[in-house]
């Protein structure tokens, strides 16, 4: 199939047959499922006949949001869950057993950090290391060794993992590599083409979108020979094996678990999925122009921004990424207090979330990186002064206009 994921989305309801014509699935909002005779029920149980059982373990609804996501990650399938924390969560709990170890980025998302240090007390072993160079991946490998995992672009210092050379390391090492690409999302990049084995994706982002529903996927790329994986129970190695994985995280974790994507949400997050390519354009090109803007302000010490020649992953990104997100940080110069910054724009909303289509900023080191403390910032390299910005698709002129007004106001404020 050659068609491109806006297309592929779009039509995605309709090929699969509604009914009446509709060119959208319904909401699906039935706890159980019905059938005519015990035996078609018990098909259905024993994974025979294919159906729904009872809604925590999915809806017709959700099943073709996952549909969806299975065609924008060229995926051979996708589960999905309440968020994107469930998804991880239910996922790792699903695959990973005690003594376990596991290889993470230094520079994970603050609550998947600290789920790493929860599973640590699970009695899996977790390396964190800096993913921007495989071979700091290649120093921690054991032989309980079960999966990397790295998002691609990192929240909010923006650096880029070493994505191929750990690709081609997993692949080596019969690794399962989890990638979590919530930043770069389907319309810059599928880790697929650098052998990701499963692709994370917090919906509730630029998926979504609007900001107005919470979800989690997890697909399966493809790429991993679960008959390699030691964790599968016999249970769930039926059929053919490149479904394995997925039963089991379908079973292990969304249906013992729980943390199921409800279908109101699931159909919103579908709507916004639908407009992706469009907002990221728009968003990607708002955070280039801001990261620009920024980089020449003498207030700014430092702007992160993968689209910045300054960034040290550059060229990575640009023959990785078709283009290099919406997300930025800068940290402003010494005696310039983030919080002046931030209560100086007026536009842009001081809120926590991204991906949103509005412009939210944060100040980092006092608010989502707050909790874990002051060492584990410095390592994560998070400076006091870092603000988030997570850029939407206002009209350039008016976000870098709220910008240049506040600075203006931030310098007449300073000694000359
Ligand atoms: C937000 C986010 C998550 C968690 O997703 P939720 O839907 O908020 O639970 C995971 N990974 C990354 C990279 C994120 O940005």
């Amino acid at each position: 199939m050659t068609q491109d994921i806006t297309t592929r989305v779009l039509h995605a309801d309709r090929l699969a047959a509604v009914e009446h014509g509709a060119v959208l699935k319904p909401l699906h909002i039935a706890t159980a499922y019905g059938y005519q005779t015990a035996e078609e029920l018990t098909a259905v149980f024993q994974g025979q006949q294919s159906g729904h059982i009872y809604g925590r373990q999915g809806n017709p609804t959700t099943a073709a949001l996952e549909t969806k996501i299975s065609l924008m990650e060229d995926a051979v399938g996708t589960v999905c869950f309440a968020t994107g924390m469930a998804a991880i969560c239910s996922t790792l709990l699903a695959l990973l057993k005690k003594g376990d170890h596991v290889v993470a980025s230094r520079f994970l998302f603050g609550n998947t950090a600290s789920w790493m240090n929860t599973l640590s007390q699970l009695g899996c072993e977790v390396s964190m290391v800096d993913a921007t160079d495989a071979a700091n991946v290649a120093a921690v490998l054991r032989p309980q060794t079960r999966l990397v995992f790295v998002e691609t672009i990192a929240n909010p210092r923006t650096q880029v993992a070493d994505l191929a050379g750990i690709g081609t390391l997993c692949a080596e090492r019969g690794l399962l590599y989890v990638v979590d690409s919530t930043m770069t999302t389907p319309h810059l990049f599928q880790p697929k083409s650098v052998g990701a084995s499963l692709v994370v994706h917090s919906l509730s982002k630029s998926i979504c979108g609007h900001g107005n529903a919470l979800g989690g996927s997890v697909s399966d790329t493809g790429r991993f020979d679960w008959d390699r994986y030691p964790n599968l129970l016999p249970a769930y190695r039926k059929g053919a094996a490149s479904g394995w994985g997925l039963l089991q995280i379908r079973k292990k974790g969304l249906r013992d678990i729980g943390a199921t994507l409800s279908a109101e949400h699931g159909h919103r997050i579908a709507a916004g999925a639908e407009t992706l390519a469009l907002r990221m354009e728009r968003a990607c090109a708002n955070t280039l122009a801001l990261a620009q803007w920024l980089e020449a302000q003498p207030l700014v010490a430092r702007v992160h921004y993968p689209g910045l020649a300054s960034h040290p992953q550059h060229a990575r990104s640009r023959a990785l990424f078709r283009d290099f997100g919406a997300l930025l940080s800068f940290e402003s110069v010494p005696g310039v207090d983030p919080f002046e910054v931030l209560n100086a724009l007026q536009l842009v909303i001081k809120a926590s979330h991204l991906g949103d289509n509005r412009t939210l900023a944060l100040p980092v080191a006092r608010t989502i990186f707050w909790e874990m403390g002051a060492e584990q910032r410095a390592s994560m390299e998070i400076a006091d002064s870092l603000i988030r910005v997570s850029v939407g698709i206002e009209a350039r002129d008016d976000l870098l206009g709220d910008f240049a007004q506040a600075f203006a106001r931030l310098s007449l404020k300073r000694p000359a």
